[in-house]
């Protein structure tokens, strides 16, 4: 039977972003509700390859990154649970075209405290010795870098919301959000309506869709985006840490014992109309295109066995950062949405962004400011612009 439910916050959206921002507002003892029309993970989070790096070409953002590494290095006593974090270091190989871009993002982050530096091509074979690196300009490494599980994450976070008083409904849909007078005064699910002055979308590629009939534009476009999975054979060498190679434009990590994980840092995904319905297998001439640039990198990989692939859904804005703002001011509608190829690694320092917004009050041990990621950006053409020209590494 349908009832009438209440909530300081209603959070639409069970995935990273959604659950980390109900365990940071639980913790700050606000009555959360977050509504997830499928299951946890269900989005764009249960298909991450959950690549943690701190590799990022603006201040904000590697701020950001360098805080939620913290929490993945402390997962168990910060959150509880698991995030499955693998630590494996982090490698950028870039050619001549962006070494220059690369020497100043590292500067920059050395500069907020980053553990990263420019590596010698004799370094570089010490810390993968199965890699080719002739066509190489520069390399740089972080040692702190490693991917994670993005489902234990979010199952983690919403397991700890729920330890401090946060509910989530799964199998339940946000029809609509209510507002009168320019205020936020609930929402309609297909469980009935939660009367609540908060709403935060988290609802990534669908988040247009709710924030439209409210006359609210948000510019996120879902993308199809694909992932190939590669056996190496026992007794050959495989790449043992995460590397973002930008000569040959993709990206590959470890995966298990036995695969690698490889995807593309080029913007080459493919508009989604409606993203309940997409392709979500990988195209046989893309497995084989990055099957080819991985055996490149990695002689030694030339014999792996194809082990298939699949698509995930990126929602993806104009300048691939997202949108962290409330839409308009003061009307209790608030986005946490767009977050692009890039958002999980950010999710422990968005969910403390997110409370801060919602509670108007800041934590001052984070230094984490949200003004980048506002929506008026996009009207001001005022773009948060990276020194790479590949949008995903932001
Ligand atoms: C293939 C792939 C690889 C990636 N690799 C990386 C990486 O290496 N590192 C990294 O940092 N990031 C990566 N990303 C990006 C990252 O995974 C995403 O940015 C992040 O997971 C987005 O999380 P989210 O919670 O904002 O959105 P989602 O996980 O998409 O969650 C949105 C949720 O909203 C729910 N929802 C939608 N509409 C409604 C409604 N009306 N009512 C209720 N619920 C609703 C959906 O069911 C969904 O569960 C990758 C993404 C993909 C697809």
């Amino acid at each position: 039977m349908a009832h009438e439910q209440t909530a300081e916050v209603v959070i639409i959206g069970g995935g990273v972003t959604g659950t980390s921002a109900a365990l940071q507002l639980a913790s700050r003892r606000v009555r959360v509700l977050l509504v997830e029309k499928k299951f946890l993970a269900a989005g764009s989070t249960g298909r991450s390859s959950a690549v943690i790096r701190q590799h990022y070409s603006n201040e904000i953002t590697a701020r950001m990154a360098k805080y939620s590494l913290g929490v993945f290095q402390n997962f168990a006593s910060i959150v509880g649970g698991t995030a499955d974090f693998n630590n494996t270091g982090f490698l950028v190989l870039v050619s001549a075209r962006d070494e220059a871009g690369l020497r100043e993002n590292i500067a920059l982050q050395q500069s907020v405290g980053i553990n990263t530096k420019i590596i010698s091509l004799p370094e570089l074979r010490e810390i993968e010795p199965s890699i080719a690196a002739t066509d190489l300009v520069t390399a740089a490494y972080e040692p702190e870098g490693g991917y994670a599980d993005p489902v234990a994450t979010t199952q983690s976070f919403a397991d700890a919301a729920r330890a401090r008083g946060a509910e989530i409904w799964q199998d339940t849909r946000v029809a609509r959000v209510v507002m009168e007078r320019e205020r936020v005064v609930g929402v309609e699910t297909t469980r009935g309506f939660i009367s609540t002055p908060n709403v935060i979308n988290c609802a990534n590629a669908w988040a247009p869709g709710i924030a439209a009939p409210l006359g609210i534009s948000l510019p996120i476009q879902p993308e199809r985006h694909q992932i190939a999975l590669f056996q190496q054979q026992p007794q050959r060498e495989k790449p043992r840490v995460v590397i973002g190679d930008f000569v040959h434009q993709i990206y590959y990590r470890p995966e298990g014992p036995a695969l690698t994980l490889t995807g593309s840092v080029a913007p080459d995904g493919q508009p989604i109309a409606n993203p309940d319905e997409y392709n979500s297998s990988a195209d046989d001439e893309y497995i084989v295109r990055v099957g080819e640039c991985l055996a490149e990198r990695h002689p030694a990989m030339t014999h792996a066995f194809s082990k298939g692939g699949y698509s995930g859904m990126y929602g993806v804005t104009p300048d691939w950062h997202p949108i962290i703002d409330e839409i308009p001011q003061g009307s209790g509608f608030f986005v946490a949405a767009g977050f692009s190829g890039h958002g999980f690694k950010l999710s422990p320092a968005v969910g403390v962004m997110i409370a801060d917004m919602v509670t108007r009050q800041a934590q001052p041990t984070a230094q984490l400011e949200r003004a980048l990621f506002r929506y008026a950006r996009f009207a001001e053409n005022d773009l948060v612009r990276g020194k790479y020209e590949y949008s995903i590494i932001g």
